[in-house]
């Protein structure tokens, strides 16, 4: 499970998380929507600890994320960036065995195979051997999947996922996710794709201005927005 408690964090003297509070059962997906500069980055980058909170706390099954070691705590919880941050120079499945040889101390031979499984697992088995270049975007996006999920994260974490995508790559990316979440990986989405998060997710977290402005099922808050910021937020992207 994933919790967060009361986390603000800021830039400089500019307050960009107000005190953000959420909860991720075990096994379930929750899709965080909001405005542009609402703070969902931040937040994502915050549970990992990319940037470190002004205070709060984030509970990783009840341990305190605060007192794991940075690059630990980073294979507990995977992450996806919009930009694939893919080594450029190093093939697929270089991109995926590295971490496991640097973070998790495998044999060269054990982080292959490790890392081929689940290259195979995303379908990029005939692609192994590609650097990032001459892969396609949604296949480069893949390869950053199998990465954070060759480290057996509790918890994965995916920013825009598919902002970058060309229209027609999005949907085989969207469907590995929908497929990780029904296989019981915990999750936190941050995405633009309202017909994902209302098909998938088991919570979705609606964010302005640095807050968490309403939390509950799908349907409640496409449905039933209760606050005049959602009824806006959706008027403009539904
Ligand atoms: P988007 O939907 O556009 O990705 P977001 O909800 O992810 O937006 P954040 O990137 O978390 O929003 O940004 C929240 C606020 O923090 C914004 O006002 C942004 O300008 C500010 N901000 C983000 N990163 C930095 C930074 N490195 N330095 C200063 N301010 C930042
Ligand atoms: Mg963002």
């Amino acid at each position: 499970s994933l919790e967060v408690r009361d986390l603000t964090m800021a830039f400089g003297d500019i307050k960009v998380l107000r005190g953000v509070s959420l909860s991720i059962a075990p096994g379930t997906t929750t899709c965080i929507i909001g405005p542009s500069g609402s703070g969902k980055s931040t937040l994502l980058r915050g549970i990992n600890r990319l940037h470190e909170p002004a205070s709060g706390d984030v509970l990783l099954d009840g341990e305190s994320a605060l007192k794991v070691k940075p690059d630990v705590l980073r294979s507990r919880i995977g992450m996806v960036f919009q930009h694939f941050n893919l080594f450029p120079d190093h093939t697929a499945l270089e991109n995926v065995a590295l971490a496991l040889r640097s973070v998790k101390g495998m044999s060269k031979a054990e982080a292959k195979e490790r890392a081929s499984r689940r290259l195979a697992e995303v379908g990029l088995a005939e692609r192994a051997d590609h650097r990032p270049r001459d892969l396609s975007g949604g296949q480069q996006q893949r390869v950053a999947i199998a990465r954070a999920l060759a480290m057996e994260p509790e918890v994965m974490l995916f920013d825009e996922a598919t902002s970058a995508l060309d229209p027609e790559l999005v949907k085989g990316v969207l469907t590995l996710m929908a497929g990780l979440c029904e296989r019981g990986m915990t999750m936190a989405v941050v995405t633009h794709e309202m017909g994902f998060a209302r098909r998938v997710a088991d919570q979705v977290v609606f964010m302005d201005e640095g807050e968490v402005v309403e939390a509950g099922k799908p349907a409640d808050l496409f449905d039933n927005p209760q606050s005049e910021r959602l009824q806006r937020f959706l008027s403009e992207v539904l």
